[in-house]
């Protein structure tokens, strides 16, 4: 029997860890070629090898997502080494936190520059593919990582949770022109998942927090949200699965 995503081309930003990483192992997996992107190139490199291992196809790709000619550079190999992609995952963001006043300008910008940014560059270095796709009758996907920060109000979350806004109200948008198109837009808003995002935190009160919720609850796994990804992607072409919250049962 084929694979579920056997004949997909897809390409995940952010696969050097966690959400990213457990994607493109789960999307290779279920049957898709998978380009890995994100800026550290050993990870890229291991768990290309590990996908081969396991009999899948993935090629490692370093590209910074801020970084708009290296997307268009990173296009242009995924169509030349593996096909025309129809797959997007845009994973790639960063969490930075601290209470407004301290005015870290920097840690503002790089989350803009990353989580909006980057994202958006990444749906337009690859939206010439998706269309090629579609227009050929392939199913097409776009499926980027808000977050239940899009909605929740945190203090010292606020420029992050106002990216994570942005991103899901982009989707909301885009579906009006992509949709005609036959791309669907999958908006994954996922709650607490236990990745290395919280280790950048050097704010003591938003880590002692986190750490916290995963010590004492359930939280949610990469794989968790691998496992949504593929089901999305694996619907018929008529059904998309629009926006997905997704929280430990335990977070309130
Ligand atoms: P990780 O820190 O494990 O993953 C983030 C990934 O983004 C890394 O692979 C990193 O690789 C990559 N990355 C960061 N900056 C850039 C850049 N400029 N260019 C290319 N790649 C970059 O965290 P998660 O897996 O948890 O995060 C994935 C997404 O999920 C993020 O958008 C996050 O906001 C979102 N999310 C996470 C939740 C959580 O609780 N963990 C909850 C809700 C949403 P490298 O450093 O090698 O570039």
């Amino acid at each position: 029997m084929p694979l579920p995503l056997s004949g997909r081309v897809a390409v995940v930003t952010g696969a050097a860890s966690g959400i990213g990483a457990a994607t493109a192992r789960l999307l290779a997996e279920r049957g898709a070629k998978v380009a890995l992107l994100a800026r550290r190139q050993a990870r890229l490199d291991e768990l290309a090898d590990a996908v081969s291992a396991a009999g899948g196809e993935a090629i490692a790709l370093p590209v910074d997502v801020t970084d708009p000619d290296a997307l268009a550079r990173a296009a242009a190999a995924v169509r030349e080494r593996i096909g025309t992609a129809d797959l997007v995952v845009a994973a790639a963001g960063s969490m930075l936190t601290a209470p407004f006043t301290t005015g870290r300008t920097h840690e503002w910008q790089r989350m803009i520059d990353t989580n909006l940014t980057g994202l958006v560059g990444t749906v337009h270095a690859f939206t010439p593919q998706l269309t090629e796709a579609a227009a050929a009758g392939r199913v097409a996907d776009v499926v980027t990582l808000s977050s239940i920060a899009s909605t929740a109000i945190a203090p010292n979350f606020a420029l992050y949770c106002a990216t994570k806004a942005a991103v899901s109200h982009l989707g909301r948008n885009l579906r009006t022109e992509f949709g005609p198109l036959g791309i669907r837009i999958t908006t994954l808003e996922p709650g607490v998942v236990d990745t290395e995002l919280m280790e950048h935190l050097d704010d003591p009160a938003a880590s002692d927090w986190l750490q916290g919720l995963i010590k004492t609850i359930d939280v949610l796994t990469a794989d968790d949200i691998a496992e949504l990804v593929a089901f999305a992607a694996a619907q018929p072409p008529h059904v998309n699965l629009s926006q997905i919250t997704v929280l430990p049962t335990q977070q309130a």
